[in-house]
């Protein structure tokens, strides 16, 4: 309803990256329907999904946005990252090389994304830990010396979803408001 928009007291951007396959588009629509589409197919036309969260008795919109097919390197433009408060940089724990291009992806966030964005490295499958190919401290030791927050989810369980995107959004209120 109308109403319901009018008591928003932020609206915060937030985009998902990563390689192709992590996840993106799952963990998205985990968190904003509590969805998991078995045979997804690429997203197309959908640039981004909304979830309405309460912090400190605020209401806050966040709007995240999904590379929708655009994730080979230095494809994403950089109006998907003008506005952006947060990001969500996602790889597969049972594919090293999408832990190995995570460095990449932090490059582009920082020559295209405001300096203050709070990033939250996500490490997906986490149900897939008997093909596990990313221990779980390199990706501690990668995010503290980088900065950023870390968190192993999987949009399939649901496990840890939410609560990455409610730490990333609760950091950005803190950076933000
Ligand atoms: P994107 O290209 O990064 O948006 O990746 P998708 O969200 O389209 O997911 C790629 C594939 O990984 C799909 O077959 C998903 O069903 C699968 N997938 C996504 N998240 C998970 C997860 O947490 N666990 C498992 N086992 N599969 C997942
Ligand atoms: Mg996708």
């Amino acid at each position: 309803s109308t109403g319901e928009e009018e008591k928003i007291d932020y609206v915060y951007k937030v985009v998902v990256i990563g390689d192709s396959a992590v996840g993106k588009s799952q963990i998205l629509s985990r968190f904003t329907k509590n969805e998991f589409c078995f045979d997804s197919k690429s997203t197309i036309g959908v640039e981004f999904q909304t979830r309405t969260v309460s912090i400190n008795s605020k209401l806050i919109k966040a709007q995240i946005w999904d590379t929708a097919g655009q994730e080979r390197y230095r494809a994403v433009t950089s109006a998907y990252y003008r506005g952006a408060l947060g990001a969500m940089l996602v790889y597969d724990i049972t594919k090293r090389q999408t832990f190995d291009h995570v460095a990449r992806w932090v490059e582009e966030l920082r020559a295209h994304a405001d300096s203050s964005i709070v990033i939250m490295l996500i490490g997906n499958k986490s149900d897939l830990g008997d093909q596990r190919a990313v221990p779980t401290e390199d990706a501690v030791e990668f995010a503290e010396n980088q900065g950023l927050y870390f968190s192993e989810t999987s949009a399939l369980s649901g496990d840890n979803v939410d609560t990455a995107f409610l730490k990333l959004l609760e950091e950005i209120y803190g950076v933000a408001s």
